[in-house]
This record gives structure tokens, C-alpha cells and sequence, in this order.
């Protein structure tokens, strides 16, 4: 039994009931991901894992935290951000169920189903900040301010029914105004 991602089930194999947990931490070898953001080779995952033995097999389960980098899909800043996935998985016992895991002699392997977790996880427009302003489309500057748009928006609703209001009160005053000249 060897590799980061194996983890032995010898003790629990056949025996419904019994459970194990695991706490591993793997350096990756190899980078995951082929978007603008990956998970770097060398990049550490912690993996916190429950492994349940079922009459059809070992039923996997936990949770893995790493860190992802690229860069920002508007701004092209540099970015890192923590990311922290569940998953869960039947590993079935050979030849029992049609399953695209399993039990392999004493141990189960991880690396597929952790990394698929992982990888669709990943967001596909990353940004630096919710509200990054991208880059200025004529200098190619990053945009560290409003272009003035905002003060273009439309003014709040409860704003505009507080002005009806208003305009309702100076039209009222007016006519009473108007009635104690006549
Ligand atoms: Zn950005």
C-alpha cells in the first residue's frame, strides 16, 4: 500500500458498523485545475476524512481545505484564496456493485474523488474583490475608483415615494394658500 491519498480499511473491511476517521495532510505533486485558478503543485491539502464500513462497501466521507492562486478575471491582479470542499463516496467491495470506486485489497485511494471535489470547486471568473472595476478599457490600467456611473443611478424607491409625498404636501399648502387669498 503505498501513495499520498491511500488509506488503509484492512481493520473495518466486511465488519458493517465499525468506523474509522483520519486526519492526512498531502503536498500535492502535481498542480489541479486547468482554469485561470489552480491548485499549485507543492500546495498543501488537509483532509479530514470518516470512513464507514457498509454491507455494500466503505462509505467515504469528510471535508479538504486548500488554497487556490491565479489571477483576477477582470483586473489580472494576483490572487489566493482559501478553499474548503465536502464529498462523499460508496467505495464498494469488487464485483458487488457497478461503482467507479472501490475497495482495492486493504486500502482506499482518494486522489480521484478528493481532486474532482476540488477542481469543480474552483470559481471559473475569479475576482480579487466582489466589486473589482476591471481594467480601463483605454489606458489598460487597473480602475481603482468609480468612472461616476453610480451617480447616474437611479435614486431608491423609498427615496422617490418620500419625494411624492413632498410634492403632494406643496401642492395641498399651495391650494390652501391660494383659497385664503380668494
Ligand atoms: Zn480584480
Amino acid at each position: 500500500m503505498n501513495g499520498p491519498f491511500f488509506l488503509p480499511v484492512r481493520d473495518i473491511v466486511r465488519k458493517p458498523g465499525e468506523m474509522r476517521e483520519h486526519r492526512i495532510d498531502v503536498t500535492l505533486a502535481n498542480k489541479w485545475g486547468e482554469g485561470i485558478v489552480t491548485v499549485e503543485a507543492g500546495e498543501t491539502l488537509d483532509i479530514d476524512v470518516r470512513l464507514e464500513s457498509v454491507h455494500e462497501g466503505i462509505l467515504v466521507s469528510g471535508t479538504v481545505d486548500t488554497t487556490y492562486t491565479g489571477v483576477c478575471g477582470r483586473c489580472l491582479t494576483d490572487i489566493t484564496a482559501p478553499v474548503e470542499v465536502e464529498f462523499q463516496e460508496l467505495f464498494a467491495y469488487p464485483g458487488e456493485e457497478e461503482t467507479d470506486f472501490e475497495v482495492q485489497d486493504d486500502h482506499v485511494d482518494l486522489e480521484t474523488l478528493v481532486r474532482d471535489a476540488i477542481v469543480l470547486s474552483l470559481p471559473f471568473q475569479p475576482v480579487c474583490q466582489p466589486d473589482c472595476l476591471g481594467l480601463d478599457p483605454e489606458t489598460g490600467e487597473k480602475l481603482t475608483e468609480s468612472t461616476g456611473a453610480e451617480s447616474d443611478a437611479p435614486i431608491d424607491p423609498r427615496w422617490s415615494a418620500l419625494r411624492q409625498i413632498t410634492d403632494q404636501d406643496d401642492t395641498a399648502e399651495r391650494r390652501a394658500a391660494e383659497k385664503e387669498e380668494s
